[in-house]
């Protein structure tokens, strides 16, 4: 059973997709747990795909693992780094999920003979699902982020069930629309006539929004709030501007300032503790320190980018660039991402010579051959000339194969994901992914989730973390080759973390006397970052990167 009176709270948009949805959940979250409620929070994308990870990253973002493998939203990494929590599966909600789970219901006659239909067995679904990460958590407020914008079809049925759950439990349910307001250049002025429609959208669902979160490039003036309140229905004093900022971490402390916990917990009759002001003073000294540091630390991320604007690319890496803020800021230090293109290595290996003009270098995760040869020269050159190098797996599996191949002398050494018959697989598909692949069965289905690693005594890594035992959130299919491990080791490679068993590499690192920061992980590190507590590894790397400057 959930708590006896749990809070729903809906964020819905209007407008346009990409409004800001996310983030508002997410310091929503915030101002209410800083108000002494057990927050939790769910995503819904209403798509047919069961997960995200068999989603393009440069079509849908980031694919953002959970500590029990749920391959999910970047949303969801926004909800975890805002709250600081770890989200399970019951948070996150697809259409397809949705379906599968009564299709399979309906086969196992848990539904005593009824005809089952769209309506209401898909929003009960729904319903019950929305209860269980209410249970889950034993939360006092959900947020429920419904993907997507009113109006569309893709999101009815979950309207349907945010209407219905609030039938059942009229003063426990609430909801937000995050809407947009365009400035058209040629007119100059704000306007609010998408909004109204959008609001009658909604409305037309059985639904009326309780709070606006006036999205806009410049903050709203009492015309446009009056004109908003007349059409939308929602008093003046419920329609929160939420003009674009520079940071998003900024944006709690503005919903603060028009005092949005303690309208919402008017709202939703609630008695709001008073602010935790330890937790909020942390909060603001951090966000201070996003705008305060002005000495720069460059880092170039490569891959294989290209007909991808920059605003794919940080949708694509959001964790990894959030984990290396948060690490640089700690450290008073603005980072300063670039993006290089691993094919213009291959193509032009004299820009290897650029590379010196960084602070450090990351290879993040990745899959398949394209400009795998331009990473390869890159980690090469970066050992060679002592840049700090970061690898995160595939950065790591890389790293292996240019080892293998200019230290160890194997030429042709590779991964079976890019040459399965070089002969020296020195990182090949693991033994239980093999049956999987012959199968054809793709989601959900590579080594996912948390597992635990034990690292090497007096390791880079051992160091960093401070101690001997890790847990960290993969996913991949492939893994070092072990047959090669000895030699790799004999020639100076220090595998500073392995599974418990020993049997599967975590960690590569080269020895600080050898090279300042030549490390890698098979893991994930970005996906445990979080605002107030920076990740180590990301740390250590930031650290070897402001003595390479
Ligand atoms: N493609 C590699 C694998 O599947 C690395 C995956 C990743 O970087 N996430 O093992």
């Amino acid at each position: 059973m959930a708590k006896e009176n749990t809070k729903y709270i809906f964020v819905v948009g209007g407008v346009i997709s990409g409004v800001g949805k996310g983030i508002t959940s997410s310091s929503i979250g915030l101002i209410l747990k800083n108000r002494g409620l057990n927050v939790t929070a769910i995503k819904i994308d209403p798509y047919i795909n069961v997960d995200a990870g068999t989603m393009n990253p440069t079509e849908h973002g980031e694919v953002f693992v959970l500590g029990d493998g749920d391959e999910t939203d970047q949303d969801m990494g926004n909800y975890e780094r805002f709250l600081d929590v770890n989200l399970t599966r019951t948070n996150y909600m697809t259409t397809g999920r949705v379906y599968q789970a009564v299709i399979e219901k309906e086969r196992n006659l848990e539904y005593k003979g009824k005809c089952v239909q769209v309506v209401p067995h898909i929003p009960m679904e729904i319903v019950g699902r929305i209860k269980k990460a209410a249970t889950d958590a034993k939360a006092d407020v959900v947020m429920i982020e419904i993907g997507g914008t009113v109006g569309e079809y893709e999101n009815i049925l979950y309207l349907e069930a945010a209407r219905m759950l609030k039938i059942e439990n009229p003063h426990d349910v609430i909801f937000v629309m995050v809407s947009y307001l365009p400035t058209p250049s040629k007119v100059g002025e704000m306007k609010t006539k998408p909004t109204q429609h959008a609001s009658r959208l909604l409305n037309g669902s059985g639904i009326q929004a309780d709070i606006l979160i006036a999205r806009a490039d410049t903050p709203l003036d009492e015309k446009r709030k009056e004109k908003l309140a007349m059409f939308c229905n929602i008093p003046m004093d419920r329609i929160i501007s939420a003009p674009d900022v520079d940071s998003v971490y900024d944006i709690p402390l503005n919903f603060e300032k028009e005092k949005l916990s303690e309208k919402l917990c008017e709202i939703m009759g609630v008695a709001c503790k008073k602010p935790d002001e330890k937790n909020w003073l942390a909060w603001k000294n951090f966000t201070k320190k996003v705008h305060k540091n002005k000495d720069t630390l460059k880092i170039a991320m490569i891959g294989k980018y290209f007909e991808t604007g920059d605003f794919v690319l940080s949708d694509s890496y959001l964790s990894v660039i959030e984990a290396v803020k948060y690490s640089a800021y700690a450290q008073n230090k603005k980072p300063v991402i670039s993006w290089l293109n691993s094919t213009d290595f291959e193509k032009s290996p004299v820009k290897l010579k650029e590379l010196k003009n960084y602070d450090g270098i990351i290879v993040p995760g990745g899959f398949g051959s394209r400009g795998i040869e331009g990473i390869i020269s890159v980690i090469k050159f970066a050992r060679e000339n002592k840049i700090p190098y970061f690898g995160l797996c595939y950065g790591m599996q890389l790293l292996v194969i240019e080892y293998s191949r200019n230290i160890l002398g194997l030429k042709d050494a590779n991964t079976a994901e890019v040459n399965p018959s070089s002969k020296n697989l020195v990182v090949d598909v693991m033994e239980d992914q093999k049956e999987l692949l012959k199968k054809n069965v793709y989601g959900g289905s590579m080594r996912l989730g948390s597992y635990n690693a034990v690292l090497a005594k007096g390791s880079i890594a051992e160091n960093s973390y401070g101690k001997k035992e890790i847990i960290e959130r993969h996913r991949h299919r492939y893994e070092v080759n072990n047959f090669y491990v000895e030699e790799l080791e004999k020639k100076g490679l220090v595998f500073s973390g392995k599974s418990p068993n020993g049997k599967l590499m975590e960690i590569a690192e080269l020895p600080k006397k050898v090279h300042p920061f030549f490390l890698a992980v098979q893991f994930h590190p970005e996906f445990l970052a979080r605002p107030l507590t920076p990740h180590p590894l990301f740390t250590a790397f930031i650290k070897a990167c402001i003595k390479n400057k």
